[in-house]
């Protein structure tokens, strides 16, 4: 792995970095207060290649290695863990999963408008019965003809207000992770509905939302891989999608890093800057060495994919790392605020509020462990 960047992967992250500035930061209290980005920057985002970073030109991406990819995740957590999840979920968990188990038809079909920004992606595995054990969801999808019927409820759909397309995880056969599928079910189907869950504590710019599927009839060429795939599918998509919640978690704490020293350097008490008192050093001494630690985790997962190696459990452990990290990062950096840490004058609150989720969805830190600890000991925790 070579742990430096070249002129591309630096250029796009510049770029990325320059166009945050101008067009995320500024505006992230307001959407936070309101709970609602402004739509406008989701084609903005697709300009500038956010939403095609390793997705072929030929389908409307912009290309790219995994490196650049986490280096775009960073630079969006460090802006606004908001917009970040809607480029990873529209791009990473639906787009690219198309690109890797899609007929060429879907490829066509959907690629160019998510790869662009202009369509937008939600990913439908979670019910309200059924989280960490996806593998036994109940949304069915019923034979009709040469159509599938499907139905059931999905829970915590990031994008679901305004997703065009949902990757639909039903069931098709029996119990367990063999029984399921996966369709792209374009949500202006009848028979689909959506209501927005409001009041979250972070994340509140981007929208969340509950499915509500009735007899949603699809043809059989919106099914993504055969029957029986859906779960496997689900899972390596997840695989992937935690590469890039680390890199967001890790741009999370570089955002703490930068805000604290800034701050700290400048606050005096007892006629000296906070930054020479040695619990405050200490304090940022440990954000600094988590960033670099959680980086080097996210580039090794990063490096893994991009030739086409093994990583689920290297993804895993970036994951793990890094949300955890992000957490008591942030925590420490409103510690370091003081009082002011506390108002959102100062970005270092909705960091914390932001990166507290980031060690649940996607997998929470128990199960990452239970899918480390059995890669290392052989033994399976899960029934
Ligand atoms: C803001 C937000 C956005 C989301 N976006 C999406 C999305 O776009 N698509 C989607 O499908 N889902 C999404 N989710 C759902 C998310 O992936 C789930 O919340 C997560 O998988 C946990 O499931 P759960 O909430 O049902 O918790 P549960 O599974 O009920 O877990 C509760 C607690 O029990 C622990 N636990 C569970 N099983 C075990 C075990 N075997 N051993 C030890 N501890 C265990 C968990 O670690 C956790 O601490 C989102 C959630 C949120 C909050």
């Amino acid at each position: 792995m070579n742990l430096s960047l070249n002129d591309e992967q630096r250029a796009f992250q510049k770029a990325a970095r320059d166009f945050l500035e101008h067009e995320v930061i500024p505006y992230r209290v307001e959407w936070d207060r309101r709970e609602s980005v402004d739509l406008a920057i989701v084609p903005k985002l697709g300009e500038l290649g956010f939403f095609g970073l390793t997705i072929p030109e030929q389908y409307g991406g912009i290309g790219g290695d995994y490196i650049t990819y986490s280096l775009g995740m960073e630079e969006l957590g460090r802006a606004d863990s908001s917009v970040r999840g809607i480029v990873s979920v529209s791009m990473g968990l639906v787009g690219k999963v198309i690109l890797s188990h899609g007929t060429e038809e879907q490829k066509q079909q959907w690629l160019p408008g998510i790869a662009t920004g202009r369509l937008i992606g939600c990913f439908g595995l979670t019910e309200p019965d059924t989280g960490s054990d996806a593998a036994s969801l109940s949304t069915r999808a019923v034979k009709s003809g040469s159509d599938y019927l499907i139905s059931g409820q999905k829970m915590f759909i990031t994008n679901g207000m305004w997703a065009d397309v949902c990757l639909v995880f039903a069931r098709t056969g029996g119990p367990g992770p063999k029984g399921v599928s996966a369709f792209l079910v374009p949500t202006d189907s009848p028979g689909f509905e959506r209501r927005e869950i409001k009041g979250k504590l972070g994340l509140r710019g981007q929208t969340t939302a509950e499915l509500f599927l009735t007899d949603v009839r699809v043809p059989e060429r919106a099914r993504l891989g055969d029957e029986g795939e859906g779960f496997s599918i689900a899972m390596h998509s997840l695989d992937k999608g935690r590469m890039s919640v680390g890199a967001g978690c890790v741009g999370i704490i570089q955002g703490c890093l930068e805000a604290v020293i800034d701050y700290s350097k400048e606050r005096k008490q007892f006629g000296r800057s906070l930054a020479s008192f040695q619990m405050i050093q200490d304090m940022i001494a440990d954000m600094a060495v988590e960033a670099d630690a959680a980086r080097l985790l996210v580039w090794r997962a990063a490096d893994l994919i991009e030739r086409e190696q093994p990583f689920g459990v290297e993804a895993s452990k970036a994951k793990y790392y890094a949300s955890e990290a992000a957490v008591r990062a942030a925590n420490n950096a409103i510690q370091i605020f003081g009082g002011y840490g506390y108002v959102d004058e100062y970005p270092v609150q909705k960091y914390m509020r932001d990166a507290r989720v980031m060690t649940l969805y996607e997998g929470t830190s128990q199960i990452q462990k239970l899918l480390i600890g059995r890669d290392v000991t052989g033994v399976s925790a899960f029934l």
